[in-house]
């Protein structure tokens, strides 16, 4: 069994981090140490691993002094380069965390970034900033064809599959959602949840693959 807990960073990050019951963790796109060297200490944590989506500094600040700290190996886009990266991780690879028993494939979904990761283990997807709740990533690097056929590629995945995305951007993207299409009472009903979720400033996430494809 293992616990899957957002850490805030920044104005909007979520930093996800992943423990089980013998107190070892691992974390998704470290933007910044402190959050989790606090975590981690307050949980009594060992963090054993950090898996990189993309190379931005909201997703990798942390993780030269989070290695140097616990010793945790780097797992980051053969296509990009991410600092104190141990293992270049490539399209279908599985990122195996050994002293977890945790397995995530590894899809390679261009379009915010030329190399952007996505990791997924069975029923959690790690999204980065490829997929939000209700919006996809800004394209940076990338062509609107290749964020198309990434975001095809992760609507393949079952519909139970939930989506922990790197940004906390579900208002933005239903305000967005809701000007296009005002007349659609569905919009308007989760439009009401999340901001009530946000008025007590809890996360909306995860999303899920079936929610995004009802929407
Ligand atoms: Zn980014
Ligand atoms: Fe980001």
């Amino acid at each position: 069994m293992i616990q899957i807990q957002p850490i805030n960073a920044f104005s909007d990050n979520y930093i996800w981090l992943i423990y089980n019951q013998n107190g070892d963790a691992l974390v998704i796109d470290p933007g910044d140490a402190t959050p989790v060297l606090e975590a981690l200490k307050k949980q009594n944590l060992s963090l054993k691993a950090i898996l990189i989506t993309h190379h931005h500094a909201d997703h990798t600040g942390g993780v030269g002094p989070l290695k140097a700290e616990t010793g945790a190996t780097v797992y980051g886009s053969a296509e990009e380069s991410t600092p104190g990266l141990d293992v270049a991780v490539n399209d279908n690879d599985i990122v195996h965390i050994e002293s977890m028993n945790l397995n995530f494939h590894a899809f390679l979904v261009p379009g915010h970034t030329k190399g952007h990761l996505s990791y997924y283990d069975g029923i959690h997807l790690f999204s980065g900033d490829t997929l939000f709740s209700m919006g996809c990533g800004r394209i940076f690097e990338g062509s609107p064809e290749q964020m198309f056929n990434s975001l095809n590629r992760l609507k393949e995945l079952p519909n139970e599959t939930m989506i922990f995305a790197a940004h906390e951007y579900t208002q933005a993207n239903l305000k967005f959602a809701m000007a296009v299409d005002s007349d659609n009472s569905d919009l308007q009903a989760f439009s009401f949840e999340v901001d009530k979720t946000r008025t007590g400033l809890q996360p909306t996430l995860p999303s899920s693959i079936n929610l995004d494809k009802r929407f």
